[in-house]
């Protein structure tokens, strides 16, 4: 059933067949390239055609290439070697992985790499103190007067450039198997579940994490094959795939190691649940067959010691486990779900994805008060890592961080937003970690940016909308569902499937209820929209995410416990009902659409007056983007907006991180003030829907209707 037909129904306009935009939704099928930055680099075209005069330019391939360009930048007439080796590979991953031997196995020289990691916007960085890096380049002492002088002297550029890195990046996934010798099992993995070419980030960070990275020291040029490493890339890209296949191929290479040997290798902490099954989902799959067992911590698991009693050893080896994938999340059948918890041991597994306090709880459980040590973890992920050392997880995180005390330990961080001071934090965990363990082993902690840090993806349409009041958001968005006038051609349209965030859960299960009838029921009616919020039993959070990601549910309204990380391949749009509170919080939940370089994603942001304060970093993101889309038409946020937009103060700007837009709060959070509270009242959002409030009125009107008839009939009697 045509989705979009039923729901523009109840409108009597035929909506317009775009026969180029609707092929190209996200929902429309696979993403043609995953890549968001491919060729989008025109800047340093005039340092390209002095390498194209010097490397010989295969034209005719290049200009075949028919892949989307992400930027709608112009197609330059001749492309770079480097490039078109990338391409020749790329496409080699696609029909014949043999013939790229040479590219896959072969060393490439500095400008190579350079100018490959540059046209896909890598950026790598050495992260150690400025004056180490420097001291070692200009062979002094670290707490010279002269290099303090040539730090103060050099601009900010001229101080990035100095950490800057150029490793070899991964030319196509078959270099994974040639270069580093992942197995073949792992790298038929990867081929089935379709991935045929790398996206930016799994070309910046996959040979860094699996290869090691050089770096200069005082006596030599030494590669650090462990170093921890902070990844910031956009919503989309491809993140876990990058965290996950060293993680795997490090466990088949210890198990290779020490036969018989299972312990807690690696563990990824996640800030919810559903984004921990869906990255135990992930890994799953690609873990198929390799022997490598990746487990979904839950509420309740034990963490067993090695040397411990295991009270079952009848699992096998991974045959539950890595089999299942979308249906190992939550099992209905709870007396089973029980005693598959008290039977699990951990150590038993390889790979451990767990939220945060899950972890904490399962490992102070046996201490009652201090976190039990993980000395057998190696590795440790955090994924969404500026929310894992935000405030609200922070204890818990860094709880974990130190309960792994193998010297060893290797940490990464990814996520698309990474605040300045969350670098300074990690930093200086890091420092402490090592000095408290007495670690010497100084492995630098390396950075790989990919695009302009900070930033919503560039492949899809954003629009902020000023709606005066809460009716007129609820107008609003019925207008985008049911639109009564044409949807001119250059306004994005909004299509199911989408989501819709609100502030809190009572709201969220207060726009639910208003939406519930809007869809007709020949589409389905109320069965295809759902709310998701923490307050749902683990049951039905995971029965409404299987049903969304089957087609069933079109709908979904929600908290920002959506927000990050998950990945749901065919969303056409993010609607933020109330204003997401940070501009990090914009760019995650927006980075629901748009997945894996899909076009056609919308992002549609209302504002009421109340919103006004605080409107201003999220409507400076979407600027951004659009500049960085080259947009000059149709721009949502025009520069007046942004010159009359207050500015809002560091202290108001922690406060709505942590509290949301006042006016919109839970009424007991506002006691003691009256007006806001009954401001409060007023932007309620009503929780009878639509219809039945049409119902009741009808019913209203039509009692009064028939009193009316009765007294007059009875005054004409009299
Ligand atoms: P991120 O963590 O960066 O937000 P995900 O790891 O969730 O992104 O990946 C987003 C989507 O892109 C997933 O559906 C994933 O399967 C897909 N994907 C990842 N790598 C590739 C690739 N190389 N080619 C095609 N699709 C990919
Ligand atoms: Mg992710």
């Amino acid at each position: 059933m045509d989705a979009l037909k039923v729901l523009t129904r109840s409108s009597n306009i035929k909506p317009k067949p775009i026969a180029t935009a609707s092929s190209r939704l996200p929902s429309a099928g696979k993403s043609e390239n995953p890549q968001l930055f491919r060729s989008a680099d025109t800047q340093s075209s005039k340092k390209r055609k002095r390498q194209d005069s010097e490397e010989t330019v295969d034209d005719s391939e290049a200009s075949d290439d028919q892949t989307l360009d992400f930027f709608g930048a112009p197609k330059r007439a001749s492309s770079s070697a480097n490039e078109t080796v990338l391409k020749r590979s790329q496409r080699s991953g696609e029909a014949d992985q043999e013939s790229a031997e040479d590219e896959d196995t072969k060393s490439m020289d500095e400008a190579q790499r350079r100018s490959i990691l540059k046209s896909h916007k890598i950026k790598v960085s050495d992260l150690r103190d400025l004056r180490e890096i420097l001291a070692i380049k200009l062979g002094g002492k670290t707490k010279s007067k002269k290099i303090d002088k040539m730090i103060a002297s050099m601009t900010k550029k001229q101080q990035k450039q100095a950490r800057q890195l150029y490793p070899e990046p991964l030319t196509s996934f078959g270099a994974l198997r040639k270069r580093y010798s992942i197995s073949k099992r792992l790298e038929q993995n990867i081929a089935e579940q379709g991935f045929r070419v790398p996206t930016e980030v799994q070309i910046g960070s996959l040979p860094i994490l699996l290869g090691g990275i050089s770096v200069s020291t005082e006596s030599d040029t030494e590669t650090h094959t462990n170093p921890d490493l902070m990844v910031v890339a956009p919503t989309g890209s491809g993140k876990t795939l990058a965290f996950m296949i060293p993680l795997i191929h490090k466990v088949v290479r210890h198990h290779r190691e020490n036969p018989g040997k299972r312990e807690i290798f690696a563990i990824i902490v996640a800030p919810t649940k559903e984004l921990v099954g869906q990255i135990a989902n992930e890994g799953r799959k690609l873990a198929l067959g390799t022997g490598v067992k990746v487990t979904a911590m839950r509420k309740g698991m034990r963490v067993v010691d090695d040397q411990e009693e295991l009270e079952d050893d009848t699992e096998g080896e991974d045959s539950s486990s890595t089999e299942s994938s979308d249906d190992d999340e939550e099992k209905p059948d709870e007396s089973h779900d029980e005693r598959r918890r008290r039977n699990v041991a951990l150590t038993k597994s390889d790979i451990l994805v767990t939220t945060p306090l899950v972890l904490v709880n399962a490992l102070s459980a046996k201490q009652k008060t201090a976190v039990s040590p993980l000395p057998s973890v190696r590795h440790l992920v955090l994924d969404e890592a500026d929310v894992l050392l935000d405030p609200l997880f922070r204890d818990q995180t860094t709880a974990i961080w130190k309960a792994c005390t193998n010297a060893d330990l290797q940490i990464s961080f990814w996520s698309a937003t990474m605040g300045s001071s969350i670098e300074e934090f990690t930093k200086s965990m890091i420092k402490d970690r090592r000095a408290s363990l007495g670690v010497s082993r100084a492995a630098p902690l390396i950075r790989v940016v990919i695009g302009l840090k900070d930033t919503a993806v560039p492949n899809i349409r954003h629009k902020l909308v000023y709606a005066s009041n809460e009716q007129g958001k609820l107008l609003g968005l019925r207008q985008l569902i049911h639109p009564t006038a044409p949807v001119p051609s250059n306004e994005p349209r909004l299509r199911p499937p989408f989501l819709i965030f609100t502030q809190t859960i009572p709201r969220a299960v207060a726009l639910y209820s208003e939406l519930l009838y809007d869809i007709p029921v020949e589409a389905g009616g109320s069965s295809r929209i759902a709310v998701l919020h923490s307050d749902l039993s683990e049951k039905r959070r995971s029965e409404i995410m299987k049903g969304f990601r089957k087609g069933e549910i079109w709908i979904i309204v929600t908290t920002d416990l959506l927000a990050r990380g998950v990945d749901f391949r065919g969303v056409n749009g993010v609607i933020n009902y109330d204003i997401p509170t940070s501009s990090a919080a914009y760019v995650h939940r927006v980075g629901r659409t748009g997945r894996a370089g899909r076009e056609g994603g919308v992002a549609v942001t209302f504002y009421t007056k109340e919103d006004i304060p605080y409107v201003k970093s999220i409507a400076n993101m979407i600027d951004i983007s659009e500049k960085l889309q080259g947009r000059t038409e149709d721009k949502s946020v025009q520069k007046w907006l942004l010159d009359a937009l207050p500015d809002l103060s560091k202290e108001d700007r922690k406060y709505l991180k942590k509290h949301g837009v006042k006016a919109r709060q839970a009424s007991a959070k506002l006691r003691g003030d009256e007006k806001l509270a009954r401001e409060a009242r007023r932007n309620r959002i009503s929780t009878k829907s639509a219809y039945d409030r049409r119902r009741e009125r009808r019913k209203k009107e039509a009692i009064m209707a028939s009193r009316k008839r009765r007294a007059e009939s009875q005054s004409s009697e009299n």
